[in-house]
């Protein structure tokens, strides 16, 4: 299948792409392609106009700015999997697809893209991520909390372009484990979980993130309560992952029905835990 036909451009300068992003009713951003390439041929996407950011200088590296990493918007998932991030990002980068997905595939583009199943947005979501947008009037900081909207939908604007993510250095342990489509770690997410724990003695916080499960990312709020204040025990692990699914919307798809998923999620929930607790 052939795309719509579509003008293309590569600006050399954030600020030209968001004012070609203006050019245009219906204008794409495109990082690495690995999605928007695949939705535009099987016509699911049809912009007038592609704005490719591949050519903009400076966007492809990790930085260590103190009280946070920053995610520059064309790092691809491969220097994502092998950089010093948390576990969380590394593992789920790791998973992400395969070796050319990884090779040309951005953190910043899965995140944009806001797949129900993929795995690193989960990863942003539990280490308490926070995306910067840059648009016609300057830039805004969006926490991931508030940046996965529903299927496909993030709180972009479609004229904004996703710059860098910002993952606080919180201390404490991360982790992420999921079940793919094609079993074992390859492919979407059937039921994926990342996780950060702090520990002090005790659980004091953690952080739970679902994937596959709902219309988006989504804390596992029911979780991140039961487990904060114990001992972390596998009993409270256990205890804690009843409630993986309490006030999600969980989806049924071709992978899985409602019951299915519903149950691997707490399967997720258990695993990922229990390691990022480890890990701590
Ligand atoms: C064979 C195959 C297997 C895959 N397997 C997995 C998998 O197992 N797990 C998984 O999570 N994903 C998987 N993917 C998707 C892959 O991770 C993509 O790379 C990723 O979803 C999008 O990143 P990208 O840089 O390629 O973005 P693009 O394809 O360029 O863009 C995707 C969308 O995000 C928007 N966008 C991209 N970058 C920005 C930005 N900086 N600012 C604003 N908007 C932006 C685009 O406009 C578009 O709507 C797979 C893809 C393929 C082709």
């Amino acid at each position: 299948m052939y795309p719509r036909q579509f003008e293309y451009v590569a600006p050399s300068s954030i600020e030209d792409a968001v004012r070609e992003l203006g050019n245009a009713d219906m204008a794409k951003v495109m990082s690495g392609g690995m999605s928007l390439i695949p939705l535009m041929k099987l016509r699911l996407f049809s912009p007038e106009l592609v704005v490719d950011i591949g050519r903009i200088g400076g966007l492809d590296q990790i930085s260590d700015n103190g009280d946070h990493w920053s995610i520059g918007a064309l790092v691809t998932h491969a220097q994502t999997a092998a950089s010093g991030l948390p576990t969380a990002l590394t593992t789920s980068a790791s998973w992400t697809g395969d070796v050319q997905v990884r090779n040309r595939g951005t953190t910043c583009g899965a995140v944009a893209h806001a797949d129900i199943a993929a795995d690193q947005p989960s990863a942003v979501l539990a280490l308490g991520g926070v995306m910067v947008a840059q648009g016609p009037s300057g830039t805004r900081e969006i926490a991931a909390e508030d940046f996965f909207v529903d299927v496909l939908t993030s709180a972009l604007e479609p004229n904004e372009i996703l710059t860098e993510i910002r993952i606080p250095k919180r201390g404490g342990g991360s982790s992420y484990d999921k079940l793919g489509r094609r079993g074992g770690h390859t492919d979407y997410a059937v039921a994926g979980v990342s996780a950060w724990v702090s520990k002090n003695g005790s659980v004091s916080e953690a952080r739970v993130a679902l994937t596959g499960v709902g219309t988006k990312p989504t804390l596992a709020h029911g979780v991140m309560e039961a487990i904060a204040g114990t001992d972390g025990s596998d009993a409270a692990i256990e205890a804690a992952a009843e409630r993986a699914v309490e006030g999600v919307t969980v989806l049924e798809d071709l992978y899985g029905s409602v019951e299915y998923k519903s149950h691997l999620a707490k399967v997720m929930v258990k695993r990922a835990l229990k390691q990022a607790i480890a890990n701590a």
